[in-house]
C-alpha cells in the first residue's frame, strides 16, 4: 500500500473524464486503493448519467465519493479496532478467571467455603448463633480478591460486548 500521497477526489474526477494526468496514471498503477476509488467513482459517473442531464449538479459524483470515501474509512478503522479488542477481551476474562481462583484459593485457605458448608449443613448454627455466624463469615471473605474479580469480569463484559459491536458487520458495505 502506499501511503505517502494518494490522489485526491479532484484529481480522480479529472482522470476518469480526461484521463491524461500521467502521475496519476503512474499512481494507479501502483496503488489498489486509489484504483479500487477510481472504479468506485467511474460506476458513480456511470450511474449518474443515467439521470437526467439537467438535473445533475457539476460536482454531485465527487460529493458522493466524499461520503463513500468516509464510510470507507469508517468501516477501515472499525476492521483494524477489531484484533485489539478481541485480544484485550480475551486476556480480561483470562484475568477475571485467574482472579476469580485466587479467590477461590484464599476461601478455601481460611475455611470460608467449609464454614459456608457446615451452616448449609447445620441451619440450626445458623439459628442459634445467626449474627455471629454471619459476621464470621463476612470476616473471612477476601474483600480484595472478590473485588478484583468482578472488576475483571465487568471489564471483560464489556470489552466483549465492543467486540459485539465491532464484528457485527455494517448495514452498509461497500467494496
Ligand atoms: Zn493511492
Amino acid at each position: 500500500m502506499m501511503s505517502e500521497k494518494h490522489l485526491t477526489n479532484e484529481q480522480i474526477e479529472a482522470y476518469i473524464e480526461q484521463g491524461l494526468d500521467a502521475w496519476a496514471h503512474e499512481h494507479l498503477a501502483v496503488c489498489a486503493r486509489c484504483r479500487a476509488r477510481t472504479a468506485r467513482a467511474q460506476r458513480v459517473e456511470t450511474a449518474l448519467q443515467t439521470l437526467p442531464r439537467a438535473e445533475t449538479p457539476r460536482d454531485l459524483a465527487a460529493r458522493i465519493c466524499a461520503v463513500i470515501e468516509l464510510r470507507v474509512a469508517q468501516e477501515e478503522a472499525r476492521r483494524a479496532r477489531m484484533p485489539l479488542i478481541a485480544v484485550a477481551t480475551f486476556f480480561s476474562a483470562l484475568l477475571a478467571v485467574w482472579f476469580g481462583l485466587e479467590m477461590l484459593f484464599v476461601l478455601e485457605d481460611n475455611g470460608a467455603l467449609y464454614f459456608a458448608s457446615l451452616l448449609a449443613s447445620q441451619p440450626e448454627l445458623l439459628s442459634t448463633y445467626s449474627f455471629d455466624a454471619v459476621f464470621a463469615l463476612i470476616e473471612l471473605l477476601p474483600i480484595g480478591e472478590i473485588a478484583l474479580t468482578l472488576f475483571a469480569l465487568l471489564t471483560a463484559l464489556i470489552l466483549a460486548q465492543q467486540l459485539v459491536e465491532t464484528a457485527r458487520p455494517p448495514a452498509l458495505a461497500f467494496k
